[in-house]
């Protein structure tokens, strides 16, 4: 068996019971064979991002992120990640609408990749604070290749993100199952 990679990957929903939405994904994840989902942030909320730059007009997103210890390479967790996309009822009609679930690879290791179907690290990331603000909370050390440590990165960008007051990690009704409290 391939040795276990850290993978992270960036969840987003603004259709729908969002947050019901992520929780199950990252359920799904936790279900899915070879993976292991070793920290969830708490959702965050972020404005809309279409081709035509932030719009508050539109539902405003759910954002969380969750690390990963995997032996799937690279593309075979992109598959997971469209499976558990699909499950959702996503949608694909134009760039950078609405859905119910996105699920992005946002880095593998220190992997770099610039293929048709998966670009590694996600070229987006650097510049998203719904990305790296949830990826901070999970991974406080983390780097982009290329880039460097995601808090200065973090500090640097000015597209808002707000918490969401009270919200559980989203891996807490995962977590809830092992503390027997409730009969
Ligand atoms: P963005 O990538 O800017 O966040 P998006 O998530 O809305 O946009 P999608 O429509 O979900 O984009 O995906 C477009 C394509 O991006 C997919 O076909 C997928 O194969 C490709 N892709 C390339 N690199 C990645 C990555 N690191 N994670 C997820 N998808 C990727
Ligand atoms: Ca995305
Ligand atoms: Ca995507």
């Amino acid at each position: 068996m391939r040795p276990s990679s850290k993978a992270v990957v960036a969840l987003g929903s603004n259709l729908g019971d969002r947050d019901a939405t992520l929780r199950r994904a990252v359920s799904a994840l936790r279900a899915t064979p070879e993976v292991e989902v070793v920290a969830a942030s708490v959702p965050i909320e972020s404005v809309a991002l279409t081709v035509d730059g932030l719009d508050e007009s539109k539902p405003a997103y759910l954002n969380g992120a969750v690390l990963l210890a995997t032996t799937l390479e690279p593309v075979a967790l992109l598959d997971q990640l469209n499976r558990i996309e699909n499950d959702e009822g996503r949608l694909r009609v134009e760039r950078w609408g609405d859905r119910t679930l996105d699920l992005d690879l946002i880095a593998y290791d220190d992997v770099v990749l610039d293929t048709e179907r998966l670009t590694l690290p996600h070229p987006r990331a650097a510049e998203r604070s719904f990305v790296l603000e949830p990826w901070l909370q999970v991974d406080p050390e983390a780097a982009i290749p290329g880039s460097g440590p995601i808090a200065p990165l973090l500090a640097q960008l000015s597209d808002p993100v707000s918490r969401v007051a009270g919200a559980a990690r989203l891996d807490a009704d995962l977590a809830d199952h092992h503390t027997g409290a409730t009969p």
